[in-house]
């Protein structure tokens, strides 16, 4: 599976956390991230991350593209709802396009924690059928 990681500033520790918990999960999985979050998960837990631009630099755009092209198929979101965004528009496109193309999306730590473990069992199995992945890109198993 594509997994997007996509942290505000304030919500970045708590990423690195979760990601240091769950990386015998996330290993399994192609992942990406906007540029901050992915350099900060990266250096602490060693896992390989594409990383599009930083967020405010147009990274939540880069995301939701591969979105719209249905190229992603869970985004961990932990946004902070109690600072004022810069690039708040981008923000709120990218959870639209979640919507629009029925993308597993997590705003918080609890959701995400559901997801990767609904992930690890096996009910986002259905996106490999919606989203067929070209051998070399999955990693799993
Ligand atoms: P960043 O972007 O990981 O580059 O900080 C996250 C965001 O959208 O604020």
């Amino acid at each position: 599976m594509n997994i997007a990681l996509i942290a505000h500033d304030k919500k970045k520790e708590l990423m690195i956390q979760f990601c240091i918990a769950y990386k015998g999960i996330l290993e399994k999985h192609v992942l990406c991230a906007t540029g901050t979050t992915g350099s900060l998960v990266m250096e602490a837990t060693g896992l390989d991350i594409h990383r599009f631009l930083s967020g405010p630099q147009g990274g939540d755009q880069q995301i939701g593209a591969r979105i719209a092209y249905n190229e992603i198929d869970l985004v961990l979101f932990f946004r902070d709802p109690l600072t004022p965004q810069a690039h708040e528009p981008d923000v709120s496109a990218l959870l639209r396009l979640c919507d629009v193309h029925n993308i597993p999306v997590a705003t918080n730590v609890a959701t995400a924690e559901v997801l990767v473990l609904g992930l690890e069992r096996g009910d986002l199995d259905w996106r490999d059928i919606v989203n067929p992945k070209p051998e070399p890109e999955t990693k799993k198993e």
